[in-house]
């Protein structure tokens, strides 16, 4: 059975096989928790990125890619592009965002990882209100490690005390 964890705090110092970076569709860097894993990890994450946008172009909402984590003390970084919040279109930006963990647990589980880390995407400069993301984030993760065994360990890290305390309520119901 795969556990589900949460933590409060900075996803750069987790020592899971793969932490997911809420990237932008570029995959060059931004602010938030992708500054953040670049500024830690160093300039080999940033390189990979480059490779893939070579290879691919610009990562679609939703999707996901994988680079190793240079200084990081996880294995892999898990790039995952999530959705610009608007309000008219919100079930579909919902979908799109279940997408993301979706996307990022199957590459973790083809990539031979056991613990995932995952930070509250879209949540930060992309302004998905933070209730309706956490429900999306769990709802998927549960969904997925019933039908995966493979993951021993998924966890949520929340950066600021808000995301904290609403996936601590929602992970008791
Ligand atoms: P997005 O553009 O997807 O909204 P952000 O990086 O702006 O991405 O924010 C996503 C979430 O990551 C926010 O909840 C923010 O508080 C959080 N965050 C910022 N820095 C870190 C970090 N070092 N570790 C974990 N989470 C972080």
């Amino acid at each position: 059975m795969t556990a589900i964890a949460l933590l409060q705090g900075d996803i750069t110092k987790i020592e899971a096989d793969a932490i997911v970076n809420a990237a932008n569709s570029s995959l060059l860097g931004g602010g938030g928790v992708d500054g953040a894993i670049h500024r830690a990890g160093g300039s080999k994450i940033l390189e990979e990125c480059r490779m893939i946008r070579a290879r691919q172009g610009k990562c679609a909402t939703g999707e996901a890619v994988i680079t190793t984590a240079g200084n990081l003390p996880a294995k892999y970084v898990i790039h995952t592009v999530g959705p610009v919040f608007q309000k008219e279109n919100q079930v579909k930006l919902e979908a799109l965002l279940a997408n993301c963990y979706h996307n990022s647990l199957s590459l973790a589980v083809e990539n031979q990882c056991k613990t995932i880390a995952f930070p509250n995407i879209s949540t930060g400069i992309y302004r998905f209100p933070k209730l309706a993301a956490a429900q999306v984030a769990i709802a998927t993760v549960q969904a997925f490690i019933t039908k995966s065994t493979t993951l021993e360990k998924v966890i949520f890290v929340c950066f600021d005390e808000e995301n904290h305390t609403i996936y601590h309520q929602l992970l008791k119901e």
